[in-house]
């Protein structure tokens, strides 16, 4: 299986590679050549996470062995995570939620990386390098911490990440300022996630900063890096697995899947999952009140031209959403050149539109809603005082849309919604959402939503009340490709 570029099929590498390098030279993301892989019939009603991530990967990541993939399953999916099932599914009154936030940081993003790391280290060693591998990630909030946990103290790279310094949560924030591990760091920057995103899209596909770095190589923990995408697709088909192992549907059945999306990485891997043969009846695309998909998915336009909002889901508060050019890459039949012509017209004008015909491909899976702060309010509200379960403010739009969906295409199809983080990572908002006065102190507010729900505080959560804060870097969006420069120079070596 090879890897092309979305804006040049002509240039093709490895899975390994295209973890390595992270963003193609052109600014293209990588995509696996073809999606129509042949799995074999699985036994939905015995699987167990680790087997299918196996399983589903075996076919895309063909430069390693069965063996070595069931190593890296096994390392990725152990202990670390709250519950053997790893992505438990629950049952609620319209649907069901699968809930992707019982590994080390609490939210989703951890079922990717914990497994990327060791897929990089095999790729390392395939390629026999000696160079290391510096990893800049730009995060809206959760991708950071998982990446700084994932890749901690692993040898031959190096981790930087870049948040928005005010537009991550308060425990976000303590979670990734106080990260262990002597590869990483963090730093704050004065601007959103945009900003940040763009800072490091730009460096990593200028070839003067590629440069900057003897024998290092320049990656990212985005979910610009499809060794992000990839393990996020296995937990579409565990997600199915469940609903046929608990006689909720039978194999075959087709079902919807609600994603609380920002960057598209998510909802993305179902898109593929649904290509390689998963039965997906339609693909809910959720944002909160940074609606620019809901009106793409709408009009066909896709335009920034539009306030930029602060809401209390800070990880889907992004209006560049980088994966969609997956998206028209796929729909589009592979069409490197239309691709490459709107990502022009987005960076010139912050715009364009598709055609027709292209739209109407797209509206066949996808379908989109927004929720506006109170619609989340609501959603958290009416699920905690009707059957006790709590849930965070992004699932909250995930649920949202769920709702809209059923009362527009009815009940008959069963519906999942993705929930991407722990209520306690944001104990604050939750609680605010449930008519409580939230304590201004976060662990204040943990241990107040803990001794109300019931629910016990994440440990990882609960141990940041004392963890040291180690990183305390600000710097302006303008600086930050000096500042990368610098971070290259001195991980140079021979
Ligand atoms: C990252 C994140 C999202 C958005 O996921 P994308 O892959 O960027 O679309 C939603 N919810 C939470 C909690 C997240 O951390």
């Amino acid at each position: 299986m090879r890897y092309y570029s979305t804006r040049n099929k002509h240039l093709t590498l490895s899975a390994g590679q295209a973890m390595i390098q992270g963003l193609a030279e052109d600014g293209g993301l990588f995509l696996p050549e073809t999606l129509s892989v042949s799995l074999p019939d699985i036994d939905y009603a015995g699987v167990s996470y680790q087997e299918l991530a196996e399983i589903i990967l075996k076919p895309f990541l063909t430069d390693y062995t069965a063996e070595e993939i069931r190593k890296c399953a096994a390392l990725a999916y152990d202990n670390k995570y709250s519950t053997a099932e790893i992505a438990p599914l629950r049952k609620i009154r319209d649907g069901w939620l699968l809930e992707l936030w019982h590994g080390p940081t609490s939210a989703f993003k951890d079922l990717a990386l914990t497994i990327m790391p060791h897929f990089l280290t095999a790729a390392y060693e395939h390629t026999g390098s000696t160079d290391t591998i510096c990893i800049l990630t730009a995060t809206s909030g959760d991708t950071g911490k998982a990446a700084l946990a994932g890749f901690a103290d692993v040898p031959n790279t190096s981790v930087t990440v870049f948040f928005p310094e005010n537009g991550v949560s308060p425990l976000q924030k303590r979670q990734m300022q106080t990260s262990i591990g002597s590869n990483v760091s963090v730093i704050a920057v004065r601007g959103n996630f945009d900003d940040c995103q763009r800072m490091v899209k730009e460096c990593s596909s200028d070839p003067a900063v590629r440069c900057a770095g003897r024998h290092v190589t320049l990656s990212s923990a985005n979910s610009i890096n499809i060794g992000r995408l990839l393990p996020q697709i296995v937990y579409y088909y565990a997600a199915y697995a469940s609903l046929v192992k608990h006689g909720e549907i039978t194999a075959g059945q087709e079902v919807t899947f609600c994603v609380p999306t920002g960057n598209f990485g998510d909802i993305l891997a179902g898109y593929m999952a649904g290509q390689t043969g998963l039965p997906v009846r339609h693909l809910v695309c959720a944002s909160n009140a940074n609606n620019v998909l809901t009106d793409f998915f709408r009009t066909g336009s896709y335009s920034v031209h539009r306030p930029f909002h602060m809401t209390m889901s800070p990880s889907m508060d992004i209006l560049v959403s980088s994966n969609l050019e997956r998206l028209l890459f796929l729909a589009s039949g592979g069409n490197d050149v239309l691709v490459s012509g709107c990502m022009k017209e987005l960076k010139k004008k912050g715009e364009y539109t598709i055609s027709p015909d292209l739209l109407d491909t797209l509206q066949k899976t996808f379908i989109a809603y927004d929720a506006q702060e109170d619609d989340c309010r609501n959603e958290i509200a009416g699920l905690y005082g009707n059957e006790h379960v709590l849930i965070d403010p992004h699932t909250a739009a995930g649920m949202h849309a769920m709702h809209a969906y059923q009362q527009e295409y009815g009940t008959s199809v069963p519906c999942v919604v993705l929930s991407t983080a722990s209520p306690f990572k944001f104990p604050g908002s939750v609680l605010s959402c449930l008519g409580m006065d939230a304590p201004e102190n976060e662990f204040a507010a943990l241990r107040m939503l803990s001794g109300m729900s019931g629910m016990p505080v994440p440990e990882n959560i609960a141990a940041l009340e004392h963890l040291p804060v180690r990183f305390k870097t600000v710097i302006d969006p303008d600086e930050g490709r000096e500042y990368i420069v610098q971070i290259l120079e001195e991980l140079s070596h021979d």
